[in-house]
C-alpha cells in the first residue's frame, strides 16, 4: 500500500463538526463522496449517543477526537448505525466496549456476512485496524431511545439504499438523522437495496416534518432534497422501464440518458447501479435481491474505466 495521508481527501477541507439543535452535533466529512460520510452525536448530561463510524480507522479517530472536544470524559453509550455499508460500521470496533450498538437486525446480519469485502472496490485507501463489530442489539421496526429528555425514534424505512436503513428522527428538534436514505449533492446509490422502496421511504420521510436533516453523505439540508432525490429515482426507473422494453442492457442506457439537472452529481457512475437495480424490480424480483458482478464492472465503465474514486 502506498498510500499516504497526502493522497487522502487532498484538495478536500477537513471534517467539521457542526451544531444542528442544542447539544445534537453533525460530524460531516467533505466532499461527502464514495466513503466521506457523515456521523452525529448527542451530547447528554452524562453520556454521549453516536449516530454511525466512520470508514477507516484514521477517520474514525478524528471523529472521536471532534467528539471529545464537544463532550469531554463523557462516555459514548450507543452507538446506532443506520445502515450496514463500511464507511459507516468499520470503525465500529472503536466504540467497544463501552458503546452498545444498535441498529436493524438485517444490519446485523449483513455486517457479518460481508465483513471487509467492501475494500475490494476500493483500492489505495488507508484502512488501519478494522475489526467487525456488528449492533449487539437489533430490533425489526421501530426503537424509541432518549438521550436525557432528548427523544429519537429509529425508524426502519428499507429496502431503499439497502435492506436495513434506518433513520434516527428527533421529533422535539424537528431533526433528522437520515442516513443513507438522504445523499446531498451525490447521486443516491441503490445497488443494495430497492428504487420502489427508496421512493416510498421518502414518503415516510416527507410526512415526519423534519426541518433539519443530516444526510448520510453531503451537507445539512432542508426537506427540499426529497423531492430532487424522488426525482432522480423516478428519472432511473422510467428509463429502465423504456430501456427494457428495447431490451437495451443497463450500460448502454446509462450511457444515452440525460440527468438533466442532476448530472453535476457526484459519483454520477451509480447511474449503471442504480439501473441494474431498477430492471431487477421491473422483471418482478424481490426488493433488495443481491445483483450480479456486472452492476458494479458497469458503474466502473461509467467511470471511465477507472476504480471507484474513494477519499477516504
Ligand atoms: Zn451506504
Amino acid at each position: 500500500m502506498t498510500s499516504t495521508h497526502a493522497q487522502h481527501g487532498a484538495g478536500l477541507p477537513p471534517p467539521r463538526v457542526e451544531e444542528v439543535s442544542d447539544g445534537v452535533f453533525a460530524y460531516l466529512q467533505p466532499d461527502g463522496s464514495w466513503g466521506l460520510n457523515n456521523t452525529g452525536f448527542i451530547v447528554g448530561g452524562d453520556a454521549v449517543l453516536a449516530v454511525d463510524a466512520c470508514f477507516t480507522e484514521r477517520r474514525t479517530r478524528a471523529l472521536l477526537d471532534a467528539l471529545r472536544a464537544q463532550a469531554g470524559a463523557r462516555p459514548v453509550t450507543t452507538l446506532v448505525n443506520t445502515h450496514h455499508h463500511g464507511d459507516h460500521t468499520f470503525g465500529n470496533y472503536l466504540f467497544l466496549p463501552q458503546a452498545t450498538i444498535i441498529g436493524h437486525e438485517r444490519c446485523r446480519e449483513a455486517i457479518i456476512a460481508e465483513g471487509l469485502s467492501a475494500q475490494r472496490a476500493f483500492p489505495g485507501v488507508d484502512w488501519g485496524r478494522i475489526d467487525i463489530a456488528p449492533p449487539g442489539v437489533t430490533f425489526s421496526d421501530r426503537l424509541r431511545l432518549r438521550v436525557d429528555d432528548v427523544e429519537l425514534q429509529l425508524i426502519f424505512v428499507g429496502p431503499a439504499h439497502t435492506t436495513n436503513d434506518i433513520v434516527a428522527w428527533l421529533p422535539q428538534r424537528r431533526l433528522l438523522f437520515a442516513g443513507d436514505v438522504v445523499f446531498h449533492g451525490g447521486a443516491p446509490f441503490a445497488l443494495a437495496g430497492s428504487i420502489g422502496g427508496w421512493l416510498e421511504a421518502l414518503d415516510v420521510l416527507r410526512a415526519l416534518g423534519a426541518e433539519t436533516i443530516v444526510p448520510g453523505h453531503g451537507a445539512v439540508c432542508g426537506p427540499a432534497v426529497l423531492d430532487d432525490l424522488g426525482e432522480y429515482l423516478r428519472l432511473v426507473l422510467d428509463a429502465a422501464r423504456r430501456g427494457l422494453a428495447a431490451e437495451a442492457p443497463p450500460l448502454e442506457v446509462a450511457r444515452s440518458l440525460d440527468l438533466g439537472r442532476f448530472a453535476g452529481w457526484l459519483d454520477g457512475e451509480r447511474l449503471a447501479a442504480n439501473l441494474h437495480r431498477a430492471y431487477s424490480e421491473l422483471r418482478g424480483e424481490p426488493r433488495g435481491t443481491p445483483l450480479s458482478r456486472q452492476a458494479v464492472a458497469d458503474m466502473v465503465a461509467c467511470n471511465g474505466g477507472r476504480p471507484l474514486r474513494c477519499l477516504a
